[in-house]
């Protein structure tokens, strides 16, 4: 039996004013999977995201959430749903230290996890918790986005480029985190360049290329097609 639906986007149109940034994008992602999604620069995978969250405002098409039509809800009715972005550009408040900005996110369903299991999950924010967002390291920034979104209750984690300019041996960490929050029971849609990253972390994954998908793969057949693969992605 296949897992339920957590997400199902169908024909997904989407402006940036005059511009088409989406035009006509299907996906689906099913609870617990690790969905990726690739592609070359400005084909539209973060503008897939801020779609899904409500944050792209000219969109049309069907984004289906937990079976909840969404296309027209605004962001914040989205988000009670159980849904968190992690921005590319982290928006950590860099005035503030590690510890309040673990504390600002509301807590907008249950099961969100309190400060404390926040730093059973990662002890360099503990080891940090009275350092100002500006003090972080790049990496320890890239934990605490990820750890201010796990505050809120979210079961289904839209990761956008968490790896983006990132020591290896962080963003092996951060491969490990995913990996944890899969078998903790979370759903993870995310949008990556880094392909060798990616391809350890994610069990399915979708080529989009001028707003739209081009081509969809799992993990499982990478090995046999790594030359087509590479040739889509322009690797
Ligand atoms: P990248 O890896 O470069 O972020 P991407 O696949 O995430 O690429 P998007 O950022 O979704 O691509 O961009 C899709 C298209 O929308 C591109 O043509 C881009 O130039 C355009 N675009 C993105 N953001 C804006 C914006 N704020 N205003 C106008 N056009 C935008």
């Amino acid at each position: 039996m296949p897992k339920p639906l957590c997400l199902s986007v169908k024909g997904l149109v989407g402006h940036y004013g005059e511009n088409l940034a989406l035009n006509g994008i299907d996906l689906e992602v099913r609870a617990g999977e690790v969905v990726c999604l690739l592609g070359r620069n400005g084909a539209g995978k973060t503008t897939t995201l801020r779609a899904v969250v409500g944050l792209l405002e000219k969109r049309r098409g069907s984004i289906e959430i937990h079976g909840q039509q969404t296309i027209a809800m605004l962001p914040e009715a989205i988000a009670r749903l159980g849904v968190a972005y992690c921005p590319e550009e982290r928006g950590i408040f860099a005035s503030l230290s590690t510890e309040e900005n673990l504390l600002l996110p509301p807590v907008l369903r249950p099961g969100g996890l309190s400060v404390d299991e926040i730093y059973t999950l990662f002890p360099n924010l503990k080891e940090r918790r009275h350092s100002q967002g500006t003090k972080l390291s790049g990496g320890e920034q890239q934990m605490l986005a990820i750890a201010r979104i796990l505050r809120t209750g979210a079961k289904f984690l839209l990761l956008d480029e968490c790896t983006e300019g990132l020591a290896p041996v962080i963003v092996a960490k951060i491969g490990q985190t995913i990996r944890l929050l899969k078998e903790r029971g979370f759903t993870v849609l995310m949008v990556e360049q880094n392909f060798r990253f990616a391809s350890k972390v994610a069990d399915r994954f979708y080529v989009i290329d001028e707003g739209v998908v081009v081509d969809e793969f799992r993990r499982e057949d990478i090995a046999s097609d790594l030359a087509r693969i590479e040739g889509l992605l322009g690797l």
